[in-house]
């Protein structure tokens, strides 16, 4: 059940600094001078009590406010931090104020691709499988799915490598349809669910590759332009390492999932599979309070970081890319 294989990143990475990722109540919308609040002196000690805790402790606490006690230490310090910090900032009349509203939509994408052993470092991968998945962050629950095949053209038999990792057989490639017919699936399906147009909503994928790799290389393959609404996206392992204070390698898709008491449910490597987990991480994440935003884009074919100061904006209207001249 390994699922930590994917290739990493080998690009110099955007630097870590923004956290991509804050707490997700009205504190946030505060000015910085605000903070002389008494509000936050009370979180403060409440905090300090949580970090004198042990785990046991923290999960009979957790217990009794009726949350989730599942998770490593360090997970159940923070739901109950944030818990507290809610609480607090609800019973506070200074709380509050208008702010940016948050994504009405996260769209989690996890992309299979066509791949060897060791891939070469030349390896031009190419999409084999386009999934995604709806959360809507109001009712904070999967409430829609995509999953198409895509036919590869460059390399259209695939190794019997790629087809034990992925579970993709050469039939379901076959029968599928080229990159330019299945993006533009992807995109009715999108505006059929009105993001972008009258929902706020923005992608999110599990590391810097599925966008920054296999789309932008798809798209170049296929000659189209990169397209504007896949520019900028979170990237959850970013926003679980700076929200959950672990390093960089503990933000593993299974990793992640251990770490916050869960386990990984279907086949790894299944595109669809993969995205419903990196989905039900996300869930988890703002139930314990993370307000996931956009950490990452790419500008002129380049990874870049996406500053924490920058706006919350969502991703535009969805639109077929276009061809490249
Ligand atoms: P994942 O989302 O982890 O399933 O990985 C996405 C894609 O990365 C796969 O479809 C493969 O093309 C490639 N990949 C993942 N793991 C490996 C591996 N161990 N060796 C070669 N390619 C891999
Ligand atoms: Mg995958």
């Amino acid at each position: 059940m390994e699922n930590n294989n994917k290739p990493e990143n080998t690009k110099p990475g955007p630097a870590q600094e923004d956290s991509g990722c804050s707490n997700g109540d009205s504190s946030s919308k505060r000015t910085q001078g605000d903070f002389s609040d008494p509000v936050y002196k009370e979180i403060s000690l409440a905090n300090g009590t949580i970090n004198r805790m042990n785990k046991d402790e923290l999960r009979a606490k957790c217990a009794e406010l009726k949350l989730d006690t599942r998770g490593v230490k360090d997970v159940l310090n923070k739901r109950l931090k944030n818990y507290y910090k809610k609480q607090k900032l609800k019973q506070s009349a200074a709380a509050g104020g208008p702010g940016d509203t948050y994504y009405d939509y996260i769209c989690v994408v996890d992309f299979e691709a066509t791949c060897e052993e060791n891939n070469p470092s030349d390896f031009l991968h190419e999409i084999i499988e386009f999934p995604m998945v709806l959360i809507d962050t109001h009712s904070l629950e999967i409430v829609d799915s995509f999953q198409e095949y895509v036919k590869p053209e460059l390399n259209p038999q695939l190794s019997d490598f790629c087809i034990q990792l992925t579970g993709i057989t050469q039939e379901m490639v076959n029968e599928a349809e080229s990159f330019p017919r299945v993006i533009r699936r992807v995109v009715a399906w999108l505006q059929e669910k009105e993001l972008g147009t009258k929902y706020k909503y923005a992608l999110l994928t599990d590391g810097s590759w599925d966008m920054s790799k296999f789309l932008y290389t798809q798209c170049r393959i296929s000659q189209l332009r990169f397209p504007q609404f896949a520019k900028k996206w979170i990237n959850i392992r970013k926003s679980y390492g700076n929200y959950y204070k672990v390093a960089r390698g503990q933000t593993k898709l299974n990793c992640m999932l251990t770490n916050l008491g869960m386990e990984y449910e279907g086949r790894p490597h299944c595109g669809l599979d993969d995205s419903r987990n990196i989905a039900r991480i996300a869930i988890r994440m703002l139930k314990d309070g993370c307000q996931l935003r956009v950490n990452e884009h790419l500008h002129g074919g380049e990874l870049q970081s996406v500053p924490i100061s920058a706006p919350l904006e969502g991703a535009p209207p969805p639109q077929r890319p276009k061809t490249r001249n």
